[in-house]
């Protein structure tokens, strides 16, 4: 299972590579992890758009020549090991909810997902998938409209002082095409540095072709990427200093 997020310059020119390149790439460095289903979503035009599949990133990649996404500079993407839930297409990820608007990956267990899925039932939310991610996704994106006062990593903090377990979480929406906010609990993630484009990876060999400038984050950490700059907080949204490193080995 592994994750991997990029975001780059609109303006770039000569751009040849767009975010779903970059994405596919990094997925298939982390195939060594294993998996059951692979996903991937980009930001573009103001909207979310994603293709998922149970099976392997070539199944994804077959159907990504049917039905393209469109050219972005925002992405993510995911490989998923099953843990609640069947290796189906609807149970892969991303997770989309907020009316197509806010899309979400994770690697990890969420542990109270029972428990909060029948509080967000409650409130009137309903569920297309069988697993734990899209119940995280579904208190994100409630937190994003309430609480948050629609601020992605306000929500993201909210969510992960409510989610239990250990959770590798990605977040994109489509009101921010600049931005990817994640959330790190018992669970890997690293963030690489390029120049005007930043990547986020479960491990280095999720961005290592493009940039060995990588920066550590703690557990209970939440970061916001944007293709310039990176910041940190902890869950209650504190300021927190990452540690830079830079990647010894080799692609
Ligand atoms: N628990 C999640 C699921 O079953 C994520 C599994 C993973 O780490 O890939 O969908």
């Amino acid at each position: 299972c592994g994750i991997v997020g990029y975001v780059g310059l609109p303006e770039t020119p000569d751009r040849e590579l767009y975010a779903l390149d970059y994405v596919l790439e990094g997925l298939r460095r982390l195939e060594y992890r294993g998996y059951d289903s692979a996903g991937v979503a980009v930001v573009a035009d103001g909207k979310v758009d994603y293709r998922k599949k149970a099976g392997k990133v070539s199944s994804l990649d077959v159907e990504l020549e049917v039905s393209p996404l469109p050219n972005a500079v925002l992405g993510i993407g995911h490989t998923r090991w099953a843990t609640h839930g069947g290796p189906t297409d609807s149970n892969a990820h991303p997770h989309v909810v907020d009316n197509g608007r806010l899309a979400v990956v994770h690697n990890g267990i969420i542990e109270n997902f029972a428990e909060l899925k029948n509080e967000l039932s409650a409130k009137g939310y309903s569920f297309v998938s069988e697993t734990d991610t899209e119940v995280a996704a579904t208190l994100l994106g409630d937190f994003y409209n309430k609480e948050a006062g629609r601020d992605l990593s306000r929500a993201m903090q909210l969510a992960a002082q409510r989610l239990a377990g250990a959770f590798t979480l990605l977040a994109v929406h489509a009101d921010h095409a600049d931005r990817i906010v994640a959330a790190r609990y018992n669970s890997p993630l690293v963030i690489g540095l390029g120049q005007g484009e930043n990547f986020l990876g479960s491990d280095v060999s999720g961005f290592i072709q493009h940039t060995k400038s990588a920066v550590e984050m703690d557990n209970n950490q939440i970061v916001t990427i944007t293709a310039t700059d990176y910041s940190i907080t902890d869950f209650e949204g504190n300021p927190v200093e990452g540690k830079p490193f830079d990647v010894t080995w080799d692609a």
